[in-house]
């Protein structure tokens, strides 16, 4: 069977920077089911996916612009430190989620100043040329259930 929207295809995949350092991987007992052509996965990704079959490996490079985007300095704002009174101590790295115009963003403490916080909403791989290493490890028809809720369940898949 080939892939083609509403199937569920079953995945092992690592995904490494253009230095070869490894950002993220499937686990070998526990690879990724997703519904092609439902926006789970990148779409470029799933482009490249479009007619593989089980057994397939392919190697998918992906510039940011197809990935998780540009960075823009215009994300990296100052906010009023009384925004974050119910958070506990503030330390750069840590993350927040943030209700903002286009849904929620994820945000990363820069810097603690007196009065502000430095946040960067910029994607923490924003920038990045993404590398995915794809195996194919199964192609299946989806159930009603699955093409209803527009995602995989059970293993690989979410659980609800
Ligand atoms: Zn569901």
């Amino acid at each position: 069977m080939n892939i083609a929207k509403d199937k569920v295809v079953v995945i092992d995949y690592t995904l490494t920077d253009k230095e070869g350092q490894v950002i993220d991987k499937s686990d070998s007992e526990a690879p990724l089911a997703y519904l092609q052509g439902n926006g789970n996965l990148l779409p470029k990704l799933e482009e490249a996916l479009e007619g593989k079959v089980q057994g397939d490996s392919l190697k998918v490079v992906l510039p940011p612009e197809d990935g998780y985007g540009v960075r823009e300095e215009s994300k990296v704002i100052d906010v009023p430190k009384e925004m974050f009174k119910d958070a506990g101590e503030i330390k750069p790295g840590m993350r927040f989620q943030a209700r903002g115009p286009h849904g929620v963003d994820l945000l990363c403490v820069v810097s603690v100043e007196e009065e502000t916080v430095k946040v960067d909403g910029n994607h923490p791989l924003a920038d990045v040329t993404l590398h995915f290493d794809v195996t194919v490890r199964e192609v299946r028809e989806a159930t009603e259930e699955e093409l209803s809720h527009g995602h995989v369940h059970g293993p690989g898949g979410h659980h609800h």
